[in-house]
């Protein structure tokens, strides 16, 4: 996320972090760069002027340029302010104390809507919800179709009452469908427009005045940019939303959307989207969006993506492999495919502290790594899989062959993959000492 942004901000701060005292007009030049990264990331001109108003009053004054660590207290500054710009807090979705909980998705054709409905329903499943879907929208072709394809994918319900009804009338059979069948939320995909349009806005309208929606949340692609601003401002403005799904954030947008929206149309960002998959949606977090953002990782979202993706019991087993030391290379073909569950090494390592753009950018190449690493292991016979010590030259040779790679290469994943086996035996054994300590909870 936010490539451009990040590492132009990360170098601006940067260069406060090496000196050890700082002036004024240190501080001042790190905001200037600051203020034209912000800028630059589309993100709106009052926001930005705002914001660095903000950092400079704190930031500029005896308790920052005097302490031990100047640098580091103006970035936690902009840090804090990021984090306030976006929300402050996570903005949570509101549950009615009576079921069903009526979710209504508003939006610009294309913004995601449909797509969003599903990733919903599927979070919300997740969650414990029995969730049902809605086709609101009879305009586009296929649309019905659309959800579902999505809803079966997700082994959710879909209610459609085909396109010769209103969408008035949907919303409302949609719900009593939900009262008879034990559903406790309904998500209600609406139709869109290219641009706004009064037609559109007076369905939504109706939709809104029949149903009453407990959270009515617009969709935004924040490849727009600026538009997706002003889009927020206008939807609020004629419907009243509750918050804002920003989607396609995967995508290479310059993030301005993500820090202006909530300061300009006063609503909260409560999910965004980070790639077409329907798992790819993820709460927001202001706090974690700006260490990300300033190069400090997202350890949080890591774990939770993590938990996710990851079978419970299996991590179990391998934990006690790993202890035991009987992890094989099975086991680490496994860890592979649980991997590119989580999706592209690079969106995982940006959640690392540490990790700067430049690593970032070498990670295109380790994920090809990654696949010449499956080739190997594919290549090995189960049982030398499963006892690597019997590798030897001629084994070595096979499976460079079979996979298409040098024997170079070979050695090097075996070695690899001993010490690795190895760290990993230090790192349990550290961690359960450090419980039988009580240290750690
Ligand atoms: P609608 O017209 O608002 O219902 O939009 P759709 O749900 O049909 O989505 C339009 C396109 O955007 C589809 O191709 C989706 O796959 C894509 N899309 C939706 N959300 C995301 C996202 O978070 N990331 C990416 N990369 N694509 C998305
Ligand atoms: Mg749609």
């Amino acid at each position: 996320v936010f490539e451009g942004l990040a590492e132009k901000l990360q170098g601006a701060l940067q260069k406060l972090k090496s000196k050890g005292k700082l002036t004024d007009k240190d501080v001042k030049d790190a905001m200037r760069e600051v203020k034209l990264a912000l800028l630059e990331a589309d993100v709106n001109f009052k926001v930005v002027k705002d914001f660095i108003d903000k950092v400079k009053d704190r930031a500029v004054g005896h308790e920052v340029m005097e302490s031990l660590t100047p640098g580091q207290q103006v970035i936690k500054i902009v840090h804090e302010e990021l984090t306030a710009l976006m929300g402050t807090t996570q903005s949570k979705l509101n549950f009615s104390p009576k079921a069903p909980t009526v979710i209504m998705l508003v939006g610009l054709q294309g913004a995601g809507k449909t797509t969003t409905g599903g990733k919903l329903g599927g979070y919300l499943k997740k969650m414990g919800k029995r969730p049902l879907l809605i086709a609101g929208d009879i305009y586009r072709p296929a649309a019905i179709k659309q959800l579902q394809v999505v809803g079966a994918q997700l082994d959710i319900p879909v209610f459609s009452m085909g396109d010769k009804v209103s969408p008035v009338h949907i919303a409302k059979a949609g719900i009593e469908h939900a009262n008879k069948h034990g559903n406790d939320v309904v998500i209600i995909d609406t139709a869109g427009r290219l641009h706004i349009d009064e037609n559109l806005m007076e369905e939504l309208e109706n939709i809104k005045k029949e149903v009453v929606p407990h959270e009515i949340l617009l969709v935004v692609d924040a490849m727009t940019g600026q538009d997706a601003v002003n889009v927020a401002e206008t939807f609020n403005h004629r419907l009243g939303i509750d918050g804002v799904i920003l989607t396609k954030l995967d995508g290479d947008t310059r993030g301005g959307a993500a820090l202006s929206v909530r300061a300009v149309a006063q609503k909260p960002i409560k999910f965004v989207g980070m790639g077409e998959k329907l798992s790819e949606l993820e709460p927001f977090y202001p706090d974690r969006m700006a260490s990300r953002i300033l190069g400090m990782g997202d350890v949080l979202s890591l774990i939770e993506k993590a938990q996710a993706s990851f079978d419970e019991k299996k991590a179990r087993e391998l934990e006690k492999k790993i202890r035991t030391q009987e992890f094989t290379f099975e086991d680490f073909l496994e860890q592979l495919q649980q991997m590119k569950k989580m999706g592209p090494l690079s969106q995982l390592l940006e959640m690392i502290p540490g990790a700067n753009t430049k690593q970032l950018k070498n990670l295109e190449m380790n994920d090809k790594e990654l696949i010449h690493i499956e080739a190997m292991i594919r290549s090995m016979t189960i049982e030398e899989r499963r006892n690597p010590s019997i590798i030897n030259g001629s084994r070595r040779k096979r499976i460079a062959q079979g996979s298409g790679m040098t024997v170079q290469k070979v050695n090097n994943l075996l070695k690899q993959f001993e010490q690795t086996k190895k760290m990993m035996k230090q790192f349990a054994d550290m961690e359960k000492s450090m419980k039988k300590g009580g240290k750690m909870k």
